[in-house]
């Protein structure tokens, strides 16, 4: 390969940011896995932790099992406290950077809680995802907790309607698993995958094993099993081109989907 810095540096100088031949240029390096041993998994706030002791327990079991032979990063949601949270800002008129703090606060306590229960097997919770000593709690002890929120904070990108931030914790589980190249990205929720309709109001609604990103916009599932930007990260990820959602009330579902089997619904990138 010539040195394509000089190249780029010229480009970068003279161009403007989005130009063709610039963006092609900062393409051409190959890509980086900084965690490619780890896995992504997101422990649902509203769907998983609100259930309290009956869903959370048999998952940590399952967590402290699987690490001997996973590497982890357990994200955790937000859910009901966050939802309340957010109809009392909203009535009072606060912008969606504010929402996204109070969310924040929420996936913040969900992490605690479960950095808690993971604390005797030597499992912490870190403060921030974004590297620090996350490379060393994953060398040491396989596996380590944050708080699932993106810290967009006051910079989050308001949603065109309304004040709910449009990036909650899918979103930042999947950025955290995206941008460190890790191997795989699962959802821990409350349904056995994405279903053609709200299993829990349409009780015809059938599962969907498999299913792209653009399937899923045509059938109108955009907004469902997950956050609605996520659709357009995924399609645009350099590194996890699918995620796999499980029902994490199932004992063995997340330790069967670590093992790379097909247990929930798989959403591909294409
Ligand atoms: P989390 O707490 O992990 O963020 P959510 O409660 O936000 O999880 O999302 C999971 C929920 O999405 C499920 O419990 C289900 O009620 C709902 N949902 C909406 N549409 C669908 C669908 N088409 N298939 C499956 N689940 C759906
Ligand atoms: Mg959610």
């Amino acid at each position: 390969m010539s040195d394509t810095t000089a190249e780029l540096e010229a480009l970068l100088t003279q161009r403007s940011l989005t130009d063709p031949q610039l963006l092609a240029e900062a393409e051409k390096a190959a890509d980086f896995r900084v965690l490619p041993d780890a896995t992504v998994i997101k422990i649902g706030g509203q769907s998983v932790i609100d259930r309290g002791r009956a869903a959370v327990y048999p998952l940590v079991d399952e967590i402290v099992a699987v690490r001997n032979t996973h590497k982890l990063l357990i994200g955790t949601g937000a859910g009901t406290r966050a939802r309340h949270l957010y109809s009392i800002a909203a009535r009072l008129g606060l912008p969606a950077g504010v929402l996204s703090q109070l969310g924040a606060s929420v996936a913040d306590q969900n992490a605690v809680m479960l950095g808690t229960l993971l604390a005797k097997h030597g499992i912490s919770a870190v403060d921030r995802a974004g590297l620090s000593a996350v490379p060393l709690y994953l060398a040491e002890v396989n596996a380590v907790v944050f708080s699932g929120m993106p810290p967009y904070s006051m910079w989050m990108r308001p949603a065109a309607e309304g004040v709910i931030p449009p990036y909650r914790t899918d979103a930042g589980c999947f950025l955290v698993a995206e941008q460190f190249g890790c191997k795989a990205m699962i959802f821990v929720k409350d349904e056995n995958g994405l279903y053609t309709a709200n299993p829990k109001t349409a009780k015809d609604a059938t599962l969907i094993p498999r299913i792209s990103v653009d399937e899923m916009l045509a059938r109108g599932l955009e907004d469902s099993i997950l956050e609605f930007p996520m659709l357009g990260l995924l399609k645009a990820a350099r590194h996890v081109r699918e995620v796999q959602v499980v029902n994490g009330l199932v004992p063995g579902n997340l330790t069967r989907a670590l093992a790379g089997e097909h247990v929930g619904t798989i959403i591909t990138a294409r």
